[in-house]
């Protein structure tokens, strides 16, 4: 058992962080855990300046879940400085552009450049034998398998699945940014998710029918400012048009919205359970 198990956050640690680094505990001799907000994936105008530290939080969580190892380095030991933006001036990871054409790259273009590129950076630094990271973000995790695949990176790639507040709301550290009232209407977006697979289950594979019924729930709450609600490939991330093109007749809903300042993203595997050859009640 000599394996080292890596769990990369930024902090702010929650049940969700918990929960990855508990299996990499389960399944790892050395458990290392990052804490570091990553610059190189926020936008100058996000909240990279505001993001939420607790860093003696963080820090007690970790011992009590028995982290073996806590890194945290400043920017300037990793080589960057501490402002938001892409550094094009030194080496960058770039993601496939098929990869970073729709959701989340739409409305932050050089995010996920900024995350493969830290991501590298940590695998190279730790040298994990497995690295966990959650279906939260989705995309991003789609991203790095395929960079891991791709790159040859000699590691082994863990999602975990989303934990959720008691409301359905998955956990985030950006949950902290919204009022109470704000935090009860966020539910509705696992709410949507739940109602385009409740469909899905009943049979229906066109996704304009089950993007729609997404639709149509988040639409419920008027303060919610829905960005996007896509329904693609996995692993492609590319628009699937319909459930049965996917041989598993799987399919990734993805929703990201906004309540207020706080931007929110979630996201559900759907599958049509109840879907027979031939048959389509969409
Ligand atoms: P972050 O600190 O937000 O960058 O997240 C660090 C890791 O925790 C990423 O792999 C996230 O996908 C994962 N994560 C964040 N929230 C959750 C959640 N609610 N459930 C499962 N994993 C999560």
């Amino acid at each position: 058992l000599g394996s080292v198990g890596f769990v990369p956050t930024m902090g702010n640690l929650h049940v969700g962080h918990a929960s990855l680094i508990d299996r990499a505990r389960a399944e790892t001799a050395t458990v290392v855990v990052s804490i570091f907000v990553n610059p190189l994936q926020f936008a100058p105008h996000e909240d990279f300046q505001r993001y939420p530290q607790t860093r003696t939080n963080d820090l007690q969580l970790c011992a009590k879940l028995g982290v073996d190892v806590v890194f945290t380095p400043d920017p300037q030991s990793l080589g960057l400085t501490a402002q938001a933006g892409l550094d094009t001036d030194r080496f960058l990871v770039s993601p496939p552009s098929s990869l970073v054409q729709g959701l989340c790259a739409r409305s932050r273009p050089t995010h996920f450049a900024g995350v493969t590129t830290i991501v590298t950076k940590l695998l190279n630094i730790v040298q994990p034998d497995r690295a966990y990271f959650g279906q939260k973000d989705a995309q991003q995790l789609a991203i790095l398998q395929a960079m891991v695949e791709q790159l040859n990176v000699p590691v082994t790639l863990c999602p975990c699945p989303i934990v959720r507040e008691a409301s359905g709301l998955a956990c985030s550290s950006r949950n902290q940014y919204l009022s109470d009232i704000e935090r009860t209407q966020a539910a509705v977006i696992y709410q949507a998710l739940q109602a385009a697979q409740a469909l899905a289950q009943a049979g229906v594979v066109d996704g304009a029918a089950l993007i729609d019924a997404a639709a149509q729930v988040c639409h419920q709450v008027t303060a919610l400012n829905v960005e996007y609600i896509e329904l693609v490939d996995p692993q492609s991330l590319q628009p699937l048009l319909n459930l049965q093109s996917n041989p598993k007749t799987t399919g990734l809903l993805a929703i990201a919205a906004r309540l207020g300042q706080t931007r929110l993203i979630d996201n559900l595997l759907i599958t049509a359970v109840n879907y027979r050859c031939g048959e389509s009640k969409a």
